[in-house]
């Protein structure tokens, strides 16, 4: 080796790095010859003999890296090639050695090989730990990854329970999860808003059981699970019935989280409020069928009294006529009754309308007593009445006014006992809408009065707050019903203060528009001069003891009648009489063969001037879609079963001429 150059040294030494030649000639022992550093690096610090050097260099080969070497060795040409290999150094022990080698073609005696050899070890240690520190970043990373996955997972799993979790911690009420259906429940769009305002949200949570509070606030200190009702946001839209289940559990941090669990009923609770209200409803319904049956007995039980009475007393005219009177008036009793509950089936069925004209309002005063006066007279009541009433002339649905009024006033009459007061305020207030005044109608009474708790129930039809039986007093339990439905039919209200024992005071509130002046004449109904002696009718009916009743009265009005059985018979009356034979004909609707309706359509399709005979349609079915049916067939005028004699003349009067 010669003289190396100083800078050249050095590097060569801060990096480790020393020279070597090996020389093999036929047979012989490898001759290693080395610089100063690769002694140093080989561990040789005695003079040696280059035979020496290979035999203590090969016998410090790793014996795991001596075949490698060889190999390397023998194959080595003039191209350099490396190779890394440990070297067992005598002193400082296992090194990682980078050796890089090629045949010298300069040297032609022997196999002479050239190269470098480098201590790797700290390069390699510094490596290494570097590939160790980036692998434990990297397993971090898939830690961190793995456990983002589960909780993703769990978070997954809890939201697609169908039930709400929500746990926070106790006491600092820290939000640590809640689930989607929990979100829902509450109403709140997710955690962070839940976290701002949890006290808040968890005010709005009540509790139908007193002792659950108590319970809930033992979970702050004991390790207790609390089973409970709740509604959460009660009273609101998105109000919810849940069942739920609290528990307390720890962190590992420690702290105490709440955890509970909620199912909603809200569902299941409708549905047990509905069949609480359909089993309500029945059972109101089957009240009502037995105060019914007892309703109808009673006025009907009267008037066969009566008419039997009045047949055993007959030739003692003051007797008779009494009892005449009486057999009147539980038979209208007994009209107010069915019609009463034909309005409520017309008024469930959504049919009723108002049939609105120009009425004098201060005619509400005192002409219903009348029908009370009796009732009134005999528990002798103090009736008082006010009225204060500007403008009289207004647009209403005459009847259904009165029938509000009349409701409520014979509710008074009924519902006070022996020398109680009634007293009925009718004025009129300022209504908000230009032309409409406000009718205020109170009734007030110093009666029985209602339970607080009956009260909301008041004006459901067919509920009464005691049965017949029990108080003695008759009713359906269907005025209110009707009152009610009327006034918000008119845009009104009802409103009820009562006192029990001491007396109730009902006021019913309608906006009334005002009459314009020319038509503000109220429509008064003209009587007719009735003079119809001499005419001839056609009466229409299947039912014989009707065609007598009505025979009867027409003929005492000294009217000619001839009777048809069916709508075919009267058909073929009419045709085979000359025309101008019949001056009208009275038509029943529902009959065999051929209804009424059908008749009268082929009345008004025959070809002479018969087709232009007057028509009444006489019909027990008393609505208004019936007395529409019968103008659509071509009828001129409509009259109600039961038969009111005055009624039916002015009707007929009006329809002849
Ligand atoms: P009815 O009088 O035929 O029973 P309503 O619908 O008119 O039916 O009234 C329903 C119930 O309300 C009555 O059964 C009664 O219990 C109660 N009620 C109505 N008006 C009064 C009143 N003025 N005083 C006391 N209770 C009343």
């Amino acid at each position: 080796m010669g003289e190396q150059h100083m800078d050249e040294k050095k590097i060569l030494h801060t990096s480790r790095i020393g020279l070597w030649r090996v020389e093999f000639c036929d047979n012989e022992v490898g001759r290693f010859y080395a610089d100063s550093m690769m002694d140093e690096l080989l561990g040789i610090t005695e003079p040696v003999t280059p035979e020496e050097r290979q035999a203590f260099f090969l016998e410090r080969i790793h014996p795991d890296d001596r075949e490698l070497f060889r190999e390397y060795m023998s194959k080595l040409t003039e191209t350099r090639t490396e190779i890394v290999y440990r070297y067992i150094h005598p002193v400082s022990g296992e090194m990682l050695v980078r050796c890089g080698g090629c045949r010298d073609m300069s040297v032609t005696d022997c196999a002479s090989i050239i190269g470098t050899h480098q201590d790797i070890s700290d390069i390699m240690r510094l490596e290494r730990d570097k590939f160790a520190e980036r692998r434990l970043a990297e397993q971090n990373m898939n830690l961190r990854r793995e456990q983002v996955i589960q909780e993703n997972y769990y978070r997954d799993l809890l939201d697609v329970q169908s039930c709400g979790l929500l746990a926070y911690t106790l006491p600092s009420h820290r939000v640590i999860h809640m689930n989607k259906e929990a979100l829902r429940m509450y109403n709140v769009k997710d955690i962070r808003e839940v976290q701002k305002n949890l006290g808040t949200i968890l005010k709005k949570v009540y509790y139908p059981e007193k002792e659950t509070i108590e319970k809930l606030k033992r979970l702050r200190d004991e390790d207790v699970v609390v089973d409970y009702e709740c509604i959460i946001n009660k009273d609101s839209e998105k109000e919810c019935h849940a069942m739920a289940k609290t528990k307390s559990i720890y962190l590992p941090s420690g702290e105490r989280v709440a955890v509970t669990t909620f199912l909603d009923v809200s569902d299941m609770m409708m549905l047990r409020k509905a069949l609480q209200q359909a089993q309500d409803g029945s059972k109101a319904k089957t009240d009502f069928l037995f105060a019914m049956s007892h309703d109808l007995r009673t006025p009907m039980n009267a008037i066969i009294g009566y008419a039997n009475l009045m047949e055993s007393h007959w030739g003692e005219k003051e007797k008779t006529k009494e009892y005449l009177n009486k057999l009147k008036d539980s038979s209208c009793f007994l009209l107010a009754l069915i019609g009463n509950i034909l309005e409520v089936s017309r008024i469930e069925s959504g049919k009723e309308t108002l049939h609105e004209t120009v009425w004098d309002i201060r005619k509400l005063n005192g002409t219903l007593d009348v029908l009370l006066e009796n009732e009134i007279t005999r528990k002798c009541l103090k009736v008082t009445r006010h009225i204060d009433i500007t403008h009289q002339n207004v647009l209403c649905d005459t009847m259904k006014l009165r029938e509000i009024l009349m409701n409520l006033m014979s509710n008074a009459v009924k519902y006070t006992p022996t020398y109680g007061s009634v007293d009925v305020n009718i004025e009129e207030l300022s209504a908000a809408e230009p032309n409409h005044m406000l009718l205020r109608i109170a009734v007030a009474d110093s009666g029985i009065g209602i339970n607080k708790e009956y009260i909301p129930h008041l004006f459901e039809a067919f509920s009464r707050e005691r049965n017949t039986s029990e108080s003695g007093i008759m009713g359906t339990g269907l005025g209110l019903r009707i009152v009610k439905s009327f006034v918000e039919l008119m845009n009104g209200t009802v409103t009820v203060e009562s006192t029990q024992g001491k007396g109730s005071c009902f006021t019913v509130e309608i906006p009334l528009k005002l009459a314009l002046a020319e038509n503000s004449k109220p429509n008064e109904q003209q009587k007719p001069e009735i003079s119809l002696k001499g005419k001839r009718i056609l009466l229409v009916e299947d039912n014989a003891l009707n065609a007598e009743i009505t025979l009867t009265i027409l003929s005492d009005a000294g009217i000619q009648v001839e009777i048809a059985e069916n709508g075919e018979i009267a058909l073929y009356m009419l045709r085979t009489a000359d025309a101008g034979y019949y001056d009208l004909i009275i038509m029943d609707i529902q009959m065999p063969v051929m209804n009424g309706y059908q008749a009268a359509k082929m009345i008004r399709k025959l070809p002479d001037s018969r087709s232009k005979i007057p028509i009444i349609a006489m019909t027990a079915n008393a609505f208004e879609e019936d007395r529409r049916a019968a103008f659509e067939a071509g009828m001129n005028g409509y009259a109600a079963k039961p038969i009111e004699i005055e009624k039916l003349m002015r009707i007929i009067a009006e329809t002849i001429n």
